[in-house]
């Protein structure tokens, strides 16, 4: 599917998705609101569930409103005689503490493990600048996640699928959710996998038994209906 870049800054309301899709709040208070003065927060604890995690990062309400497009993956051209193969694109928005290369890298690196929807690396993502694209990841502060999202409530916390748009909430890929607790890492995972299993073609799923792993396609972040978290597509 070839789908036109959009400018999601522009605010204009003339143009509402054709399905999106919202997901859940969970009860995590709202941070304190820090206009154009994101501030980084120690954790005290790095390692979490035996993995190394990011630091926390708070996350103004609004940014500047206007996406940059990430260079191309550097490993773009390794793909190519991949069985197959899928375009899509990583946007950032402005005034977000986040760096858009180092964003699109991790991206790049969650969707084309071998639990994630390549599957074993039966299809690789190749993450482009310019051009057709399937779909686009875009890390978008609370205020332009819920222009994107709407009619959809998001509330400044959830994130959603509209259009080919991948719409990750700033604030949740900054401070991760409730039912992921310290596990920051797992949350950002799970968050990339859950949108882009929307962008092509996944609907919710429940969870399939008490103590099971719940299917990515679980709104983890709602409710884990008795299940485990589980970040992936194809966990093994
Ligand atoms: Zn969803």
């Amino acid at each position: 599917m070839a789908v036109a870049a959009r400018d999601g800054g522009s605010g204009d309301g003339r143009r509402p998705p054709r399905s999106a899709r919202p997901e859940a709040a969970g009860t995590r208070a709202a941070a304190p609101r820090t206009p154009g003065s994101p501030r980084q927060a120690r954790s005290p604890k790095q390692r979490r569930d035996g993995r190394r995690q990011p630091q926390r990062v708070r996350v103004p309400v609004s940014g500047t409103g206007r996406f940059t497009t990430a260079p191309a993956a550097a490993s773009a051209a390794r793909f190519s005689g991949a069985a197959r193969t899928v375009r899509y694109a990583v946007d950032v928005e402005g005034g977000l503490p986040f760096d858009a290369a180092v964003f699109a890298a991790q991206v790049q690196r969650i969707l084309n493990d071998p639990r994630s929807w390549g599957h074993g690396g039966r299809v690789r993502f190749v993450r482009v600048a310019h051009g057709p694209v399937a779909f686009r990841v875009s890390l978008a502060s609370p205020a332009l996640t819920d222009r994107l999202c709407a009619p959809l409530v998001t509330g400044g916390e959830l994130s959603c699928r509209s259009g080919n748009r991948s719409v990750i909430n700033a604030r949740r890929w900054g401070q991760g959710a409730v039912t992921y607790g310290p596990d920051l890492a797992s949350y950002r995972e799970y968050v990339v996998n859950h949108e882009v299993g929307h962008a092509l073609g996944h609907g919710h799923e429940q969870c399939p038994g008490r103590g099971r792993r719940a299917p990515v396609m679980v709104q983890q972040t709602k409710s884990l209906q008795g299940c485990r978290i589980n970040p992936w597509p194809f966990p093994g």
